[in-house]
Parts: C-alpha cells; structure tokens; sequence
C-alpha cells in the first residue's frame, strides 16, 4: 500500500534525503510540500503546513524537516488535524514537548515516529551484536566536523533550542544509546559557548556505566578538513572502532562491515521503511534517549567561554 506524505520545511535535509527517498519509496508518494520559500518541481506547494492540512485532507501522513525550535506547533497541528507524523531529529526542543506530542498521538490513535537517521547507519547493528556479550572496559566518542563546511549559514543551530555542538553530537548519542547494552547516565559536562552565541561549539561528556565502563565523548564543530565521526571501544576480549558515523565497523583492526555491503539500506530508505511498517502495525516509536543526555548535558554542564563565532 502506498500512502500520500507531504513534507513541511524544504531546506537541506529535505532536499538531500527526504525527496530523494520518496521518489524511490516504495511505500510513500511525495504529495505536496509547506514551505516558506522552498518548493520541489511538479509536486503542489503550500507555504504554510496550516493551508496544506486544509486543502488536502487526502494526505494521511506528514513528515517534518524544520529546525527543531520551530517544530512543535507545526507538529501539533498536524496530529490535532488527524495525520501521522514522522519527525526529523531531535524530535523537538524540549522533552516536554515530544511528551506532549507523544501523548496526544496516542489519544488520538495516531504514528508518532521520531526518527534517528544515524542508527540506521550500515555498521551500527553488527556494533550492537559484537557488543551485546562482551565486557566493557572504555568507549570514546569523537564526533567532530566543520560547522562551516557541514552547516553554512545556518543560523538557527546558533539560536537557543539550536543545540549547537549537538545537533551532530546527537547523532553520535542516537548511535550510543542503540549499541550499548545497559542504560547510561551523564556525570559530567564542560560546554564552551562562543562569546556571541546562545549555543556550545564543543563539548566533553563523562558517563556513569552501572557495568563499570569508562564512557566519554568529546564534540568539536571546528574542526577543519575531514570529520571524525568515532566510537573507540576496548573490552576484555579485543577492541573496536565504529566510524564514519557508523559507516564502518573495525574489529580488532580488521573490517568486519563496512558501508559497501550489497544488502545494505540507506539510512533514510530504513526510516521510511520503518514508518511504513508502524503505520501498518498501528504503533508509534519514539525513543528519546538520546534527547534526555543532551538534556541533562545542559542540565549539568559546567560553561566555557569560547572565542567568538562568525561565518
Ligand atoms: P535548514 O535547511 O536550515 O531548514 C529546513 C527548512 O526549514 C528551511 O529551508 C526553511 O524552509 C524551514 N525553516 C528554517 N528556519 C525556520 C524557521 N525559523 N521557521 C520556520 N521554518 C524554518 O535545516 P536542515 O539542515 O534541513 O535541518 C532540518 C532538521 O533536519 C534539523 O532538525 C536537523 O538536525 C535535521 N537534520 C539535518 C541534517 C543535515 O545534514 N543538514 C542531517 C540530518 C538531520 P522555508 O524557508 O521554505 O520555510
């Protein structure tokens, strides 16, 4: 069965993988878009998602593709319309608001399914499989990139609800929080906020293990040329690197999967995928685990005044 989706907010992200994805989808068919100013060529626009849900109530199911500080009203007015929503992450800029969102969908019998692109990366699952029976001893993570290069001009990841340094450092957390067995929680945090912005530029995490593991990460966006994307994890029967942003997994220094492998889905193909198949089950998943660190991580976090930010 194919069921109509619009798309609300075409920026990066749409353009690079939402549209694409629906093009090919073999569940989906791209309907119409709510954007301000963007649009896609041949699919019927709307520049508010308010008009779209008045004009179309054909459109099951809504996937947003804004910045997360902006996210909620339109989400709430999608469910309160009657549309299953799939959400880009983090699925809002609050923990309370995608409180709020999942308990309006389930009262209203709807999908909520907030999305983490990055657990659907090639190596992630043989990661969670190797580390499932092993005995833990360290995790690192070091996730860092050119804000530059990776963000130009975008001035929102800047503004409070932003989230800075983790709107990528999520990633890495969505990532952690899949592959590790036991549930983790912060103990530590320094973040270093640019003298003119409301958002850190990097940032270093300790965690407490009930295992007994040393679990740390460090988030930097200024970092220049290639990024790193990396998970360095030693146990008591060998060591491990998951990289590129759990692209690839090393063993021992040996490839055990990497991002060539022909069986292999792209990570948005699997989110689509997998909201297809909650709306056929009738369920929502919405897993804010990685959400609830960078939480606590602002909760928590000592500040550092860093130099000040300009593009
Ligand atoms: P973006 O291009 O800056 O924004 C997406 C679109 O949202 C914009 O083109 C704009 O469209 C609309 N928008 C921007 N600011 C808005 C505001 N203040 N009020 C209302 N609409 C606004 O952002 P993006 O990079 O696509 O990221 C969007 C979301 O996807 C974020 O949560 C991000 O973390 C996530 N994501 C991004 C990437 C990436 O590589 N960039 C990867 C994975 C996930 P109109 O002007 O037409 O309304």
């Amino acid at each position: 069965m194919t069921h109509r989706i619009a798309i609300v907010g075409i920026g990066k992200i749409a353009r690079d993988q939402h549209v694409p994805t629906l093009a090919a989808s073999p569940d989906f068919e791209l309907a119409a878009t709510a954007s301000r100013n963007g649009r896609v060529d041949g699919i019927d626009a709307y520049t508010s998602l308010n008009d779209l849900l008045e004009a179309r109530p054909d459109i099951p199911c809504i996937s947003l593709c804004t910045p997360p500080h902006v996210r909620y009203a339109d989400a709430r007015l999608a469910l309160e319309a009657g549309r299953h929503l799939m959400l880009e992450k983090p699925p809002g800029a609050t923990l309370s608001e995608v409180h709020d969102l999942i308990d309006l969908a389930a009262a209203k019998g709807l999908t909520l399914y907030a999305t983490w692109h990055s657990r659907h990366a090639p190596a992630v699952a043989a990661a969670r499989e190797w580390l499932a029976d092993k005995d833990i001893t360290r995790l690192h993570i070091s996730w860092k990139e050119d804000v530059r290069h990776w963000h130009p001009g975008q001035d929102w990841i800047w503004q409070a609800g932003g989230l800075g340094v983790f709107d990528p450092g999520i990633n890495a957390l969505s990532v952690l929080t899949a592959i590790y067995p036991r549930a983790l929680h912060l103990t530590r945090a320094e973040l270093a906020f640019p003298e003119n912005r409301d958002t850190p530029v990097a940032a270093e995490l300790d965690f407490f293990d009930p295992g007994g593991a040393a679990i740390t990460a460090e988030f930097d966006w200024l970092k220049q040329g290639r990024p790193e994307w990396d998970m360095h994890i030693e146990t008591a029967s060998g060591a491990a690197r998951l990289s590129e942003g759990g692209a690839r997994l090393t063993v021992d220094g040996a490839e055990t999967q990497g991002p060539d492998a022909p069986e292999l889905v792209g990570e948005y193909p699997a989110l689509y995928a997998r909201f297809a198949e909650l709306l056929a089950e009738g369920t929502s998943e919405t897993d804010l685990a990685p959400m609830r660190h960078v939480a606590d991580a602002f909760i928590l976090g000592r500040r550092r005044s860093a130099p000040r930010f300009d593009w």
